[in-house]
């Protein structure tokens, strides 16, 4: 069903090493390249310099070659790239679609009471949309969404997901205008991951289903920098024992680069390749490989042929 070059890419940030979690995303998106005959590329997001762990890049490195993971080119690490996002925000700002906002947290939370928000998502209320109030220095860079008053299509961006199917959201009503330059300076990940994936031509995005959510304002960048939609893929994101999203923060274990071939599938591996559903043996990391590629071909299939167009006999 696939025509046409395929490039896909893993894209960590270098919080912390590489754990189960981060592994059934890389591993997704690596088996969807070798499926699709594609380049895999590996990218280092390392725009929020406060969270960066150093060495930890190398780390994950490692670990990916390790399970045998070997990409595709060089990679290549955000910080490099930053007058790609200085661009970027040229071109939007010249098509008038951002804005200085001098609200911090606790004004857009003061204000979403005043509104009657409840929510406990911040959604921007658009205060600064006209213009900083008089003695406001700005912070932050937004974007304008469109305008809650605009006809309901151009608001509910809608995609396909090649694991959930039709996914939609109305970016003025649950997002709101957003942060693509931090009121800290640095690049908001909105808009490097989607200049980025533009730049390299990335047709295939393969990642966490906590990111399910933000694809509709990356779907929202690309039209606005005249970059073309990728296709989408999330798969589940593994939780630990109390339902929260497995992180260094929530006791993941790091991956051990030093462990032996037989701890490495049995700890790894193939608890990664079960978590996406492909029950797998293996007594090598090639045997694994072997068998992982067919089977997620077979697992894609399979969720093609449950998810697509149904006739009515
Ligand atoms: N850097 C992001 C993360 O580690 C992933 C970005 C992406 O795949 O779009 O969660």
């Amino acid at each position: 069903p696939y025509i046409g070059p395929y490039i896909g890419r893993f894209a960590p940030s270098p919080t912390g090493p590489l754990h189960l979690g981060s592994l059934v995303a890389a591993m997704a998106s690596y088996l969807d390249a070798k499926v699709h005959q594609g380049r895999w590329l590996v990218r280092i997001e390392d725009l929020d310099r406060d969270r960066n762990v150093a060495g930890v890049d190398q780390h994950i490195l490692a670990s990916l070659q390790r399970c045998g993971m070997q990409w595709d080119g060089e990679v290549t690490w955000q910080t490099l790239r930053t007058d790609l996002y200085e661009a970027a925000l040229a071109q939007l700002g010249d098509a008038g679609a951002v804005y200085p906002c001098s609200c911090s947290r606790k004004e857009i939370h003061d204000s979403q009471l005043r509104l009657g928000q409840a929510s406990s998502a911040l959604v921007y209320p658009g205060t600064c949309r006209n213009g900083l109030a008089p003695g406001k220095a700005a912070r932050a860079v937004r974007l304008k969404t469109p305008l809650r008053t605009a006809p309901s299509p151009d608001r509910v961006i809608c995609f396909h997901d090649r694991w959930h199917g039709k996914v939609c959201q109305d970016l003025a009503a649950e997002v709101g205008d957003f942060v693509i330059r931090r009121a800290d300076g640095f690049w908001a990940y909105q808009l490097a991951v989607v200049v980025d994936d533009g730049a390299q031509g990335v047709t295939d995005i393969v990642r966490g289903a906590d990111l399910l959510d933000s694809t509709p304002r990356q779907l929202y960048l690309q039209a606005l920098l005249g970059l073309p939609q990728p296709r989408y893929l999330h798969v589940p994101v593994v939780a630990n024992a109390d339902g929260e999203k497995l992180s260094k923060q929530t006791g993941a274990q790091a991956f051990d680069n030093g462990a032996p071939v037989a701890q490495l599938l049995e700890s790894a591996l193939l608890p990664a390749a079960r978590f996406l559903g492909l029950n797998l043996q293996a007594d090598s990391v090639e045997a694994f490989w072997r068998a992982a590629v067919p089977a997620w071909e077979r697992l894609l299939a399979a969720k093609d042929q449950s998810s697509g167009p149904r006739s009515a006999t």
